[in-house]
């Protein structure tokens, strides 16, 4: 269905187009001023008009906010239906009742906020609050301020590329001559802007590190016993509270890397199936088994790691209760400490059916796996619940939650820890509390000023721009 949103003048679209498109996730949804409108024209199946009342430039967000609620009321009452997460189209929606808890106020308080105000579900209420309240503990318990930071390194190599990756990630195996150049240049980076950041007074080391991807476990043990070291003759580790490394593919895991983290002071790492069904996971272009992923975790576990996070997707292609069960199932046989559970966005599974399958067919990659245009990419509040009881199972709460534009049946990511096994990097990004300073290609620096405000500069995605970049640093 071709969908217009016509407003009287041109302000708002963004939010305008967010929200009905959380109504609409499968249709084409645009957004006009009257004025565009009348110049061009246009044939729609429906046409929604929208008036903006004059508003203090001083109170633009409650103008918003009251904009949103009125056509929240309109398309529910006109579908005759609600949405779990109500008007809310921010990735971050544990913000809100957070910042109700942080200024003193109660539980009650920040889930009417939810409920009354933006339209959410009690159920997805219920659980905003408690992911907020358990939170507000974890931050009150970190030595968090203005010149604290944490610290990201990106390590954009993968043993392949997953066929729903929007990541910025290519195959070692293009890489392998270079990634030596590629740590020389990440090590530069850090070595020039720790020094810009002494100057400037940030003289306590980072509260959490944080090496993601990519798979920074794709790297030869040697390489990674190098970037470790440097890691710690840059920056000042010892009251660094969690380390984390992303090491993610189950096919990028041996014993000697392992070792490496270990001896560097790694306390997590992620060991990630994302299903433990191997016919999902060929077709999704992951190249290991479900079989490898038992064997990484339990190599892990013997190398000492007690801080291990599983990440499952649910919505995959094809998977539906049964397999999700099955997936769930093998994951409780294992007992990782944490386990998040991602939502299969829509866009990228369109990218996925429609694109990438196409064209990795076309280069005859794909060509022998049959045609997967009949996959289904199925994700409901039920599947949802088979993960959170499978985590609960297993000891584990809800601590963290985010959601994407376009996620099916309008859900969310939610990060599962035991007790005292939260992920601090994981929540303090999340809720842009302190400063990530963050290293490599497409690496997202956020400084974080005292009045809340925040700035980002993101390095570049490309990893040869990046290298140049480096090169005149
Ligand atoms: S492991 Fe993650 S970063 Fe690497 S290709 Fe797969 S989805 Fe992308």
């Amino acid at each position: 269905m071709k969908i217009g949103i016509c407003a009287d003048r041109e302000d708002f679209f963004y939010d305008l187009h967010s929200l009905v498109k959380s109504f609409f996730p499968d249709d084409d949804v645009s957004v006009f001023s009257q004025k565009e409108y009348e110049e061009r024209g246009g044939e729609y199946d429906l046409m929604i008009r929208v008036e903006i009342p004059p508003y203090e430039p001083s109170l633009r967000k409650e103008a918003k906010d009251a904009l949103k609620r009125k056509l929240y009321e309109s398309l529910r009452d006109y579908l005759g239906r609600d949405l779990p997460w109500g008007m809310l189209s921010g990735i971050r929606p544990v913000r809100i009742p957070l910042k109700v808890l942080r200024d003193g106020g109660s539980l009650k308080e920040a889930g009417r906020v939810l409920l009354r105000e933006n339209f959410v579900s009690p159920e997805k209420t219920e659980l905003a609050v408690r992911i907020a309240s358990k939170e507000k503990a974890i931050l009150e318990r970190l030595p968090i301020g203005e010149k604290s930071y944490s610290l990201y390194v990106h390590i954009p190599f993968c043993p392949s590329i997953c066929l729903y990756c929007t990541f910025s990630s290519s195959p070692i195996s293009l890489w392998e001559k270079r990634a030596d150049g590629y740590l020389d240049a990440v090590v530069r980076e850090m070595h020039v802007r720790h020094d810009a950041m002494m100057k400037e007074g940030w003289n306590k080391g980072p509260t959490t590190v944080y090496i993601g991807g990519g798979t920074p476990t794709s790297l030869a043990a040697a390489q990674l016993d190098r970037l470790l070291s440097r890691i710690e003759e840059i920056w000042d580790l010892t009251g660094t509270l969690e380390y984390t490394v992303e090491a993610g593919r189950p096919d990028s895991f041996s014993a000697d890397k392992l070792r490496v983290l270990k001896n560097h002071g790694v306390t997590r790492i992620s060991v990630n199936p994302q299903t433990m069904n191997d016919s999902t996971l060929e077709l999704i272009g992951r190249r290991h088994t479900a079989k490898d992923t038992v064997r990484a975790f339990h190599m892990a576990r013997e190398a000492g790691f007690d801080n291990i996070n599983m990440d499952i997707i649910l919505g995959l292609p094809g998977e539906g209760e049964e397999e999700v069960r099955r997936t769930c199932e093998e994951i409780i046989a294992l007992g990782p400490d944490s386990l998040t559970v991602h939502s299969l966005a829509v866009k990228r599974a369109s990218r996925l059916k429609l694109n990438i399958l196409e064209d990795r067919m076309k280069d005859g990659d794909m060509a022998d796996r049959g045609d997967f245009r009949g996959y289904s990419l199925e994700n409901s509040g039920e599947i949802m619940d088979i993960a959170s009881d499978a985590a609960e199972r297993m000891g584990m709460e809800p601590y963290y939650l985010y959601r994407q534009k376009n996620m099916r049946g309008n859900l969310e990511n939610t990060g599962f820890a035991s007790p005292g096994r939260e992920c601090l990097y994981n929540i303090l990004i999340m809720e842009e509390l302190e400063t990530i300073a963050a290293f490599g290609a497409a690496a997202s620096t956020k400084r974080v000023y005292p009045d809340g405000r925040i700035e980002r500069s993101i390095s570049p995605k490309d990893v040869k721009t990046y290298l140049e970049r480096m090169e005149n640093l």
